[in-house]
């Protein structure tokens, strides 16, 4: 049955191709029709997911280790999911993606199929496994068994609950700065130097827990709160893995005391994800007497830059590639 399941996907997506390759010029005016660009990505990349899910399922039947069933049944929902987003999508762009009532129509076996297979017990069953599986894995890396965690995650709720969302929806309507206010609490609760060793003045606390006040914060406002903290926290990892000792004393202390507020400059306008291809060039030079660097490039999307005391730069010294970074 999933083959008909399929078959119905790639019936609808193959006459929308064709419908969409017209209406763009074969692509040449794609941001004329950014909507419908966008839903028939989406029609490609799920069906490429459930044929995948699908394929790995069937591959991995009767391995030892394997949960075969959970396996298949997984695969079975996401394409049972996958063929109802196909109509969704296809009533939603129904002319532009010059379909008909039949494409679109499920046939008898097919719409029993995907009654069984979105059955609700269905999920119960994999929700109840998935569950079984997580209280069986020690991820928390901690010698508390989670009582500090649990801790530090009630009293980020609490400062998130009363101090961060009762501003959050003002600071992002009218795109205020974030208040320093909130600054200054954060820093009096080391939300900044959560990740700073002991011996430099922060609290030395895992990445579970940087992990868990990230979340909570986020919860109230990502741009006021959250995204603020992971700043000083990539400068400090940064730091602590390629910083020399003079650099470690220097920065982290002021870091976690909240002292200096970080920035993180690593995008470019044309380099996002692909990192190793950052292009900014730093060449060493003198200035009037002092050693230093010479930045050339352009970058981008640097959050808290406008407030940040100091930006962390990737910058390129040599080769192409990771390494000349
Ligand atoms: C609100 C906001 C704040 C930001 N703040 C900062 C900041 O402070 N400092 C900073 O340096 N940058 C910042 N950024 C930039 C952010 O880090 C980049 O947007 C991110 O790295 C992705 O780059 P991109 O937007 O160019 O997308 P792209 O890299 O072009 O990716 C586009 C899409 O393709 C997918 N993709 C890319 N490569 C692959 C691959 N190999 N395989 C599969 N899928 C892939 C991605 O998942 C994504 O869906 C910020 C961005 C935003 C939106």
């Amino acid at each position: 049955m999933s083959l008909d399941a399929i078959e119905y996907c790639q019936a609808i997506y193959d006459t929308a191709l064709e419908s969409v390759k017209k209406l763009t010029g074969n692509g040449i005016n794609v941001d004329d029709h950014q909507v419908i660009a966008r839903e028939i990505a989406q029609l490609s990349t799920q069906l490429s997911a459930a044929e995948t899910l699908q394929a790995y399922a069937d591959q991995s039947m009767g391995k030892p280790g394997c949960d075969t069933k959970r396996l298949s049944t997984s695969a079975d929902i996401f394409l049972a999911e996958t063929v109802e987003n196909f109509r969704l999508i296809g009533n939603r762009c129904f002319q532009s993606f010059g379909l008909n009532e039949k494409t679109l129509a499920y046939g008898d076996s097919l719409q029993t199929w995907l009654r069984q297979t979105l059955a609700e017990s269905n999920y119960r069953v994999i929700g109840v496994d998935v569950l079984k599986d997580a209280e069986n894995r020690q991820w928390i890396a901690s010698n508390t068994d989670g009582e500090e965690e649990a801790e530090i995650r009630d009293s980020t709720r609490r400062f998130a609950r009363d101090v961060v969302a009762p501003k959050a929806e003002e600071i992002h309507r009218k795109d205020l700065l974030v208040p320093e206010s909130f600054l200054q609490q954060m820093s009096d609760l080391g939300y900044f130097g959560m990740s700073v060793p002991v011996e430099f003045g922060g609290v030395g606390l895992s990445y579970l827990m940087m992990l868990l006040v990230t979340e909570e914060l986020s919860s109230a406002s990502l741009p006021a709160a959250g995204s603020i903290i992971t700043r000083p926290e990539i400068l400090t990892r940064a730091l602590l893995k390629g910083g020399t000792e003079q650099q470690r004393k220097k920065w982290l202390e002021p870091i976690a005391k909240g002292e200096i507020m970080v920035g993180i400059s690593v995008t470019e306008p044309n380099v996002g994800s692909d990192v190793a291809s950052v292009s900014c060039r730093a060449s060493e030079t003198v200035l009037n007497g002092q050693r230093g660097y010479l930045i050339n490039g352009a970058k981008a999307w640097c959050t808290f830059a406008g407030r940040a005391n100091v930006l962390a730069l990737l910058a390129r010294t040599g080769e192409a590639g990771h390494k000349g970074l």
